[in-house]
């Protein structure tokens, strides 16, 4: 079966119905991923995950009618922005006249050169005529793909929005985990795979001691390059001995282990931080047991 996936920006006016369409598109398989990956200067919005595709919907930064220089600078910004996405969905409210504002961004759209769906939505507050109409208004602000009707109260129009939206995709692998679509967090999913590194590498008596928490992913210094910072937690000061081991030998190991598999988790090259903490007793601390995800 091929597989396809890439960015997909939603853009439109404010109110336009961008964020409840975005709400309505990944339904309750989302996990909002904060983090940008290195591949997109976006901030990913959502995740789609189908069987044959992963959508990553970005937020591009806001396009509008320019009042001055500054304006107009920002605007560059937005376009670059649109050129890098595999496709952006332009958003109109069915229930607006089109103005300046749509025209403003449509032109913005079609220069980009990035394949454009156009999605009327609020298809639910007009009656068939209107949308008709605005259909065809809609048709002639650029050179869109399609134009497709959605509500986002009513959840119609989604399957076929969804079909386009996978068939302008490039063949590719999915940029997140399965795991990014699930309730499960990407900074649990990385603390799973640190744990299991070193509890690899430990004897008997420790890893029934070891918990690990990400305390954060962010962009670090070197462009492309995620920072990983965790704390392993022991319950006692000889097993951070332990698990530092000779000269801190563990403990490197335990990163040089785990750092591929984060790499794969995050889709970026990674710099892994972490360092051993003793919580006394956490096993048996209901406090403890609750922030190390237990
Ligand atoms: P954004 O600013 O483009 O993200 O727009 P929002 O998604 O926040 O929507 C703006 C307003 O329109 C909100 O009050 C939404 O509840 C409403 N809205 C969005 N989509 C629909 C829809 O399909 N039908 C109806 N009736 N209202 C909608």
């Amino acid at each position: 079966m091929t597989h396809r996936s890439g960015f997909v920006a939603l853009v439109g006016r404010p109110n336009a119905g961008k964020s409840s369409l975005l709400n309505r598109l990944v339904d309750a398989k989302v996990a909002i991923v904060s983090d940008k990956p290195s591949t997109t200067r976006h901030a990913v919005r959502g995740i789609l995950t189908l069987p044959d595709a992963q959508i990553v919907f970005v937020d591009t930064p806001g396009l509008h009618k320019p009042a001055n220089a500054l304006g107009r600078r920002l605007n560059d910004v937005a376009r670059e922005a649109l050129s890098d996405v595999d496709e952006a969905v332009f958003v109109l409210d069915a229930a607006v006249r089109v103005g300046e504002g749509d025209r403003f961004i449509a032109r913005a759209l079609a220069s980009a050169g990035t394949p454009v769906l156009c999605v009327v939505t609020k298809a639910d507050l007009v009656l068939p005529p209107r949308l008709l109409a605005q259909i065809e208004v809609a048709r002639g602000l650029g050179p869109w793909v399609d134009v497709l009707t959605t509500s986002s109260l009513r959840a119609t129009g989604f399957r076929d929005l969804v079909t386009a939206l996978v068939a302008g995709l490039p063949e590719g692998p999915a940029y997140y985990p399965p795991e990014a679509v699930s309730d499960q967090p990407l900074a649990q999913a990385a603390a799973e795979r640190i744990r299991e590194k070193a509890l690899g590498l430990l004897s008997e008596e420790v890893p029934h001691s070891v918990a690990v928490v990400v305390d954060e992913i962010a962009d670090g210094d070197t462009p492309g390059v995620r920072l990983v910072s965790a704390s392993v937690y022991v319950e006692r000061e000889s097993q951070k001995g332990i698990l530092i081991g000779k000269g801190g030998r563990t403990l490197k190991e335990i990163g040089t282990l785990a750092r591929p598999d984060l790499e794969e988790l995050l889709g970026s090259k990674v710099f892994l931080d972490l360092r051993v903490r003793v919580s006394p007793n956490w096993p048996r601390r209901e406090d403890r047991l609750e922030r190390f995800g237990y």
